[in-house]
């Protein structure tokens, strides 16, 4: 199909994109990779179309604290980040280079696919689980929404008529931390069935390998807790899954992924903290495995119930 007719500008700066966008159904076009589906399927048919994919909106840079992406930065450009190959915050590159094929992520981009919100796109998990926030200017004023604040639903954000998306902040992790992210791929689409991301931030993180030793007990605690609460976490999510949908798919997606992505956090850590991490895993398989353990039961014993008798004799 082919979309409906449609006006074009194409904004050679913020302010005049932000002027266009006061117009009710225009929408901005940042690398058309979501945006031209939905118009040729006639899901979206905006009178106007303003072209962002010019703008100085892209670019990645840590500063103060803080990990900035600019809206308009590209699935590639954050897979090829040497920024990003820090294990803290691995899980962004990670996740941008399992997106799509070549063309998707050369031209589609971290706010094209925010601003979307497709409840199947990888992205939001990892910007959630990392407490990013994203960056919305309107011609009137500019403000900073929390993520977990920003996704209001499928297709749905708080993004008001007329605002851009400007740019992603990530508050960096503490020194040492890890993060990850896990997915189920569907084998034609490529987009997810399931995804989860993890971040790892333990006081063992916090510590110089050399001052490890000091830091004995609240390791031990920490492996502990790790175990414990993944063990009964996973035990839960299955006992609720199992209500609605068959196990094996519900164990698979729901406590697979998100384990699959924690296990992988964690081992992002600190080399030096090898054998916590391999404690630590020891334990949350033990945890998971304890929960999961129903000891076969005898045949209960003949409860005395009377036989019937057919009446044959
Ligand atoms: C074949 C294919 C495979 C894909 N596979 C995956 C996948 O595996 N995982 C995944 O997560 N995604 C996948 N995608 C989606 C892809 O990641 C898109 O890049 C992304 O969803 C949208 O980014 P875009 O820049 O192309 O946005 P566009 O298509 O240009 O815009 C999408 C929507 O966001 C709005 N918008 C864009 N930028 C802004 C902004 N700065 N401020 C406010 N609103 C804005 C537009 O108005 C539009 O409504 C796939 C897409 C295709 C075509």
């Amino acid at each position: 199909m082919i979309p409906a007719a449609l006006r074009y500008v194409r904004a050679g700066s913020v302010e005049e994109a932000l002027a266009a966008l006061v117009e009710p159904d225009a929408k901005a076009l940042a690398g058309g990779q979501s945006l031209v589906s939905v118009m040729k399927l006639r899901l979206a048919r905006p009178a106007l179309v303003v072209d962002i994919s010019r703008l100085e909106l892209a670019g990645i840079e840590t500063a103060d604290g803080e990990l900035r992406v600019g809206a308009l930065t590209t699935w590639a450009d954050l897979a090829g980040s040497a920024e990003l190959r820090r294990p803290a915050l691995a899980a962004i590159s990670e996740c941008a280079a399992g997106i799509g094929d070549l063309q998707v992520r050369n031209r589609g981009t971290i706010g094209g696919s925010l601003a979307h919100a497709d409840p199947a796109s990888d992205m939001p998990a990892v910007l959630l689980a990392l407490g990013a926030s994203v960056a919305l200017k309107s011609a009137a004023a500019e403000r900073m929404v929390e993520t977990r604040e920003f996704f209001l639903g499928p297709f749905t954000t708080a993004l008001a008529p007329g605002e851009l998306l400007t740019g992603v902040v990530v508050p960096l992790p503490a020194a040492g931390s890890g993060s990850a992210y896990a997915s189920v791929e569907h084998p034609a689409s490529g987009f997810a069935l399931a995804g989860a991301a993890a971040l790892v931030v333990t006081p063992v993180a916090l510590a110089r390998p050399a001052d490890l030793r000091m830091e004995g007990a609240t390791d031990l605690f920490v492996v502990l807790f790790f175990g414990l609460v993944s063990g009964t976490l996973g035990q839960m999510t299955i006992g609720w899954a199992q209500r609605y949908v068959d196990v094996s798919l519900s164990s698979l997606l729901l406590l697979g992924v998100p384990i699959v992505a924690a296990v992988s956090a964690w081992l992002m850590l600190d080399e030096a903290l090898r054998p916590l991490q391999i404690a630590g895993g020891a334990v949350t398989l033990a945890g998971i495995g304890a929960m999961m353990w129903r000891p076969a039961r005898a045949p209960a014993p003949d409860a005395g119930w009377e036989r019937v008798g057919s009446g044959g004799d």
